[in-house]
């Protein structure tokens, strides 16, 4: 089963936003292409930085990720929790029509293929729109195909499935109860917590609560009667567990019948207990909030300007029960979580107007920290502070890291910033990740032409650096509604040739952990970071008698 250290593996990912029609004679659809075969995984613990220019499609990424859009194909499965510890309700769906599933996602890839075969017969003479329709079939089969197999594994190459969809169901449905069983014993332990809380404050200081004696009382007999539902809710829970380890060996049993056949060990290896986000019922998404989190660009519009400090950070620890509303030890909780974002205790009941632009992200991080995450997208969290405030914030985000064993995705502009903070970095351009390795790699050995471009254009104060040759794109980055075909730099590429105007450039391992998407894979720099390529530059046109005459 694959499951290494990885938190989330991004697959095929694509997004695209459907544009209102010009008018009733338009035929087709068109799409804004803002993420088109995005596939990443990011291991936890790691900073993955994502670069390139505005309007690329970074932050599309970011909010795809966590579902704050929905994603138009490809999948994202999160592996901070098992299928069976949230139990979402996809995957019993995927057991029940098992066998329609299947019928739906081989009709899917006989439609995609029949598209594919069209553009090819025709070729050159293929519409733009043919294109596109042969592309979304491709990705709606291989989507349908491995929201089936993943849950399905084995039994998904058999004739009949059914007889090993009924197991997984069982199976399934017990880790439901399991997982329903824990959400009570964590809701009753919740109100254990906060009548001992109650009961200690009062001790401490009597005087600060009406009729303390009657209150105390009351919790002392809350606790008593919350400790023996516990009890009971355990004793159930350890049956449960009983029975799931029988479902489990009846499983095995009648995996262990094809052993030898060899599409069911291939279609086995694509079982994965990681949680699908993209397939979560809004309810089930709310839930896994709390593990991902992000931290958006603008730190006043993304703080409600009612609120104050203590109130934004409670509303995320009430909403995900970490504390019940109004419970002495959250006060504390949400104090130690400012102190650790660097912000003083007495700005608790200030309001985010009264701060100056660092503090404002302080408390943006505070929040999103508050709820214990273990994914936090960091959307150019820094591009609009000062430079003095982003070191800082910076600074804080990586002892928050290394504190919390954070993972974090980095979306910025800044090059230099991505370069300090980051593990591995993705380029991306137009809606595609072009260059994908470490931080070192890809500032030492950049092989994408873009990628080259870019680190050209980093300031530097470096007196070695100063002579070197800045390498400037021509033209504006092409509309992500129509892309250019072939390669999607080629409009602005310095080392464009006829082939990359036609073939769209593989996305290869050029050395470990390193991927390049290029047609000319080759060393780009040399040690001492001089181009080893000669930059085609534009002949300059005559100035025409206009121009003259202007002038
Ligand atoms: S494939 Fe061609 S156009 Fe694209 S980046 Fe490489 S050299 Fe440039």
């Amino acid at each position: 089963m694959p499951s290494t250290n990885r938190l989330l593996s991004i697959t095929n990912l694509k997004k695209y936003f459907p544009i209102a029609k010009s008018s009733i004679f338009q035929k087709g659809q068109l799409y804004v292409r803002a993420n088109e075969e995005i596939t990443i995984d990011i291991h936890s613990g790691e900073t993955f930085g994502l670069v390139g220019e505005s309007g690329c499609g970074k932050s599309t990424l970011g909010r795809t990720i966590l579902q704050l859009y929905d994603q138009t194909a490809g999948s994202t499965i999160y592996y901070g929790r098992t299928l069976a510890d949230l139990a979402p309700s996809y995957v019993a769906k995927t057991l029940k029509n098992a066998p329609k599933l299947i019928a739906k996602y081989k009709k899917l890839q006989a439609k995609a293929q029949a598209l594919a075969d069209e553009c090819e017969k025709l070729g050159d003479s293929a519409t733009f729109f043919q294109h596109q329709s042969k592309n979304l079939a491709a990705a709606e089969a291989e989507t349908a195909f491995q929201d089936v197999v993943k849950i399905l594994g084995g039994f998904a190459a058999l004739d009949d499935c059914r007889p090993g969809a009924a197991l997984l169901l069982k199976k399934f449905s017990t880790e439901i109860l399991i997982a329903k069983l824990k959400d009570e014993i964590w809701e009753i332990e919740l109100e254990i917590k906060a009548c001992k809380a109650l009961v200690k404050h009062v001790n401490e200081d009597p005087s600060s609560v009406k009729n303390a004696e009657k209150k105390v009382a009351k919790a002392e007999s809350s606790i008593t009667k919350y400790t023996a539902l516990k009890e009971k809710k355990e004793a159930k829970l350890a049956e449960l567990r009983m029975v799931l380890e029988e479902d489990e060996q009846a499983v095995e049993a009648l995996k262990a019948q094809y052993a030898n056949n060899e599409q069911f060990v291939q279609y086995e290896a694509y079982l994965d207990d990681g949680i699908d986000l993209s397939r979560l019922k809004y309810s089930e998404m709310r839930l896994l909030r709390k593990d991902l989190q992000i931290i958006f660009q603008d730190p006043y519009s993304s703080l409600n300007p009612r609120m104050t400090v203590g109130q934004i950070i409670e509303e995320g620890l009430v909403t995900h029960k970490f504390f019940k509303h109004g419970s002495p030890e959250m006060k504390e909780y949400i104090l130690e979580t400012m102190r650790q974002c660097g912000l003083q205790d007495y700005m608790l009941h200030r309001y985010p107007h009264q701060f100056s632009g660092g503090q404002r992200q302080r408390i943006c991080i505070a929040r999103a920290l508050a709820v214990q995450p273990n994914f936090i997208v960091c959307d150019e969290c820094v591009s609009a502070l000062d430079v003095s405030i982003q070191s800082q914030i910076i600074n804080l985000l990586q002892e928050l890291k290394r504190e919390k064993s954070l993972t974090y995705l980095f979306i910025s502009h800044d090059l230099s910033v991505v370069r300090y903070i980051s593990d591995r970095i993705g380029v991306m351009y137009l809606g595609n990740l072009v260059e994908l390795g470490t931080a070192e790699t890809i500032f030492a050995d950049p092989r994408h032409p873009y990628t080259v471009a870019l680190l050209s254009s980093i300031p530097t104060t470096d007196m070695a650096n100063l002579s070197k040759e800045r390498i400037l794109l021509e033209g504006n980055i092409p509309s992500p509604i129509r892309p250019p075909e072939g390669c999607k730099f080629h409009t602005r590429c310095y080392m464009a040739c006829e082939k990359c105007r036609i073939v769209p450039p593989p996305y290869v391992e050029v050395e470990k952990d390193h991927f390049v998407a290029c047609h000319f894979l080759d060393r780009k720099v040399d040690e001492n970071g001089n181009y080893l390529f000669e930059i085609k530059k534009e002949e300059k046109k005559p100035e025409t008698s206009e121009e003259k005459t202007e002038e």
